[in-house]
């Protein structure tokens, strides 16, 4: 009933013929024998020949940010709109490093989302709590507040155009994972929050991916669990043949 997706977020990586590369390297996977869409978020610069390159291909392209704006005077920044137009079809919003690095608020984040699906870009929504979060057993209420604060001011409708990314910050990068069944508890925890704000129906149907070192190794023991609908990649994401493991996992 919910879709099945793998992403890969390439982060501040690749120029553009290793973008070329990575992306012919993925078209040569047989990605039919998963079930899972297949999503790849190269940097800005890459965008419209990832496009090109991945015409005739099933794997989707989304962008690692937008601006909130339409247009106009934010030297620097990119619109939803020009997304657009180079064949972009999700955004990833919230990702934790733009809210530690960037100090991209909640209610900045809540703007964006608003401007994306405005513009008809799927929302790939991050949320998940630091370390000390964690270690305080805070992390359901951290969720919680990100949810309320940036996501929920949406109208049930427009949850369609939304994909849950949990990713722990403490597992971002840095080898370590939560364990299936940390991430089954929690994702269970989001579906919960989602039924209370808007309806079952809208927890029943919206895909809540896992983020945080997913490698070859544990990609399908953490999908297996019933709450997990992917997994949101990073550094493993920019090696072809891990990229497509993981795919195959589903
Ligand atoms: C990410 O950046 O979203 C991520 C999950 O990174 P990594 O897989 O490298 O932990």
């Amino acid at each position: 009933m919910r879709t099945q997706i793998v992403a890969g977020n390439w982060k501040m990586n690749c120029d553009l013929d290793e973008s070329q590369h990575l992306l012919n390297a993925l078209k040569q996977k047989d990605f039919s024998k998963s079930n899972a869409e297949v999503i790849v978020a190269p940097p800005y610069t890459n965008l419209y020949a990832a496009h090109k390159t991945l015409e005739n291909s099933s794997i989707k392209i989304s962008s690692q940010n937008i601006n909130e704006n339409d247009k106009g005077a934010y030297t620097g920044e990119i619109s939803p709109s020009m997304l657009k137009s180079v064949g972009v079809e999700y955004a990833i919003i919230g990702h934790s490093e733009r809210r530690a690095i960037y100090e991209e608020s909640d209610n900045l984040l809540a703007k964006k989302v608003t401007a994306a699906l405005k513009h008809d870009l799927k929302v790939m929504f991050c949320i998940g709590e630091v370390l000390e979060k964690r270690k305080a057993d805070k992390h359901f209420e951290v969720v919680e507040e990100q949810l309320k604060n940036g996501l929920f001011h949406i109208e049930a409708s427009q949850m369609k155009g939304v994909v849950i990314a949990y990713e722990p910050v403490w597992a971002i990068g840095t080898g370590e994972t939560a364990s299936p069944e940390q991430a089954q508890e929690i994702h269970e925890h989001i579906r919960k929050i989602l039924a209370k704000q808007y309806s079952q129906e809208i927890t029943d149907q919206t895909s809540i991916l896992y983020g945080g070192s997913v490698k070859p190794n544990n990609a399908k023991e953490i999908f297996a669990k019933k709450d997990v609908d992917g997994g949101l990649i990073g550094g493993a994401s920019l090696d072809a043949d891990s990229f497509a493991e993981i795919v195959m996992s589903f």
